[in-house]
């Protein structure tokens, strides 16, 4: 196992993401013997880090986890929860979640804790005064019950910038989605740099982008046999991330033993990608891309009469593209309503000024088609929702 030194601490370079364990298809409930047999070859090849977050799996990851850990010393392994600002029903007792957390992970302490989802959206909660969440989970960190405290963020490298300057000294780490696709289609790259620039460690979810690089077509298996005929497609990805020097942290969600073993075997030694193959990747994901080639030059915008942020909704749209998620749809939520693809007027100045020519009026409606008809974050969190409901029994 290759590891990286974070703030005095040892970390296994590849992390164990707690979100996928499959079910017993006999019970219905998690496949306990399964995480059991994972977490046992994990630990027995050097892995060290695991993390959960409190709605992963319907509150079921962090019983799962804590479960399989039971028998090992509390002190050989690392552990890393999120608070789940964006899921919340309103303003609740942010220490009483946490202590929940806590419970359910059979731990008095966290190593690593991080905001869960910092988006354009859930950051309007998360910095509200009327939540307190920042303050409550800083006062959970002085009392030592967290080591560490980060944020995991899916928003684009503005926001980032602009939360990181606000809360200078706040926060360590960072997790973002990053592979050799997102590395430009969700700008990956930038946010990367910016994180180094702060001086925080970054943190890698999402190498594989769900497992969609794991299995690739026809055409680019070949191309990636031909670089090495033994090699995974899910090694390559992980090669892709583990060259960038300030990435201290790789999750992989990983749900089936023979998974873990071919994640082990990329991880027992570094491999850089030679030139040839990191190359090769990043012309694999332009062919993967469905979206339109915007280069955020934003000649566009300074005419546009309605002052939208057209490159910010572009990215959407890439990204609405490449497969349907919340994830794009959250972003449009964050924007005032003025500000939403809806309120382009079709006047066509964008086109004329974009040196790529995107035809940006047409792209906006069918992203306001896209947003109206996709699926929504207010209808997935309604579970949520209820369940910290529960969990904090309020009505
Ligand atoms: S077409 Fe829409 S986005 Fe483009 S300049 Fe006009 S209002 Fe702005
Ligand atoms: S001018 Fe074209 S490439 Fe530049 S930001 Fe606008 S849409 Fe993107």
């Amino acid at each position: 196992m290759i590891y990286n030194d974070f703030r005095g601490d040892r970390l296994s370079r590849l992390g164990f993401g707690c979100m996928r364990f499959v079910n017993d298809p006999h019970t219905g409930e998690i496949d306990q013997k399964k995480v059991n047999d994972m977490f046992d070859l994990a630990i027995s090849r050097g892995v060290n880090y695991f993390d959960t977050a409190y709605p992963y799996l319907g509150g079921k990851s962090e019983l799962a986890m804590a479960e399989a850990l039971r028998k090992y010393p509390r002190d050989s392994y690392y552990l890393a929860d999120k608070f789940p600002g964006h899921s919340l029903p309103g303003p609740v007792d942010n220490i009483a979640l946490f202590n929940i957390s806590l419970q359910k992970c059979n731990t008095d302490y966290f190593d690593y804790y991080l905001l869960h989802n910092i988006t354009e959206w859930s950051v309007k909660i998360y910095e509200s005064e009327e939540y307190h969440i920042i303050d409550d989970i800083v006062k959970m960190k002085n009392e030592g019950k967290i080591r560490h405290l980060g944020f995991s963020f899916h928003g684009g490298p503005e926001l980032l910038e602009e939360f990181l300057n606000r809360h200078e000294g706040v926060f360590e780490f960072v997790q973002i989605q990053c592979n050799y696709l997102d590395w430009s289609l969700q700008n990956a790259r930038r946010k990367y740099e910016i994180i180094t620039e702060h001086g925080l460690g970054v943190w890698v979810m999402e190498p594989c982008r769900g497992g969609k690089l794991a299995v690739l077509n026809e055409k680019n298996t070949a191309r990636l046999k031909e670089l090495d005929e033994k090699a995974s497609a899910a090694s390559f990805a992980f090669r892709f991330v583990q060259g960038l020097e300030n990435v201290k942290m790789i999750l992989s969600g990983m749900n089936e033993v023979f998974q873990v073993e071919d994640n082990l075997n990329t991880f027992e030694s570094y491999k850089p990608l030679t030139e040839k193959e990191r190359e090769v990747l990043l012309e694999m994901a332009e062919g993967m891309k469905k979206g339109v080639p915007c280069t955020a030059c934003r000649y566009c915008c300074a005419g546009c009469p309605m002052g939208l942020n057209i490159p910010y909704l572009l990215e959407c749209y890439n990204d609405y593209k490449f497969a349907e998620s919340v994830s794009a749809s959250v972003r449009i939520d964050g924007l005032d309503e003025d500000k939403k693809p809806a309120n382009c007027i079709q006047c066509g100045q964008c086109a004329h000024a974009c040196p790529q020519g995107i035809d940006v009026p047409t792209v906006l409606s069918e992203l306001t088609e896209m947003y109206a008809n996709g699926p929504k974050w207010a209808d997935m969190a309604k579970g949520r929702q209820e369940s910290i409901r529960k969990d904090l029994n309020m009505k």
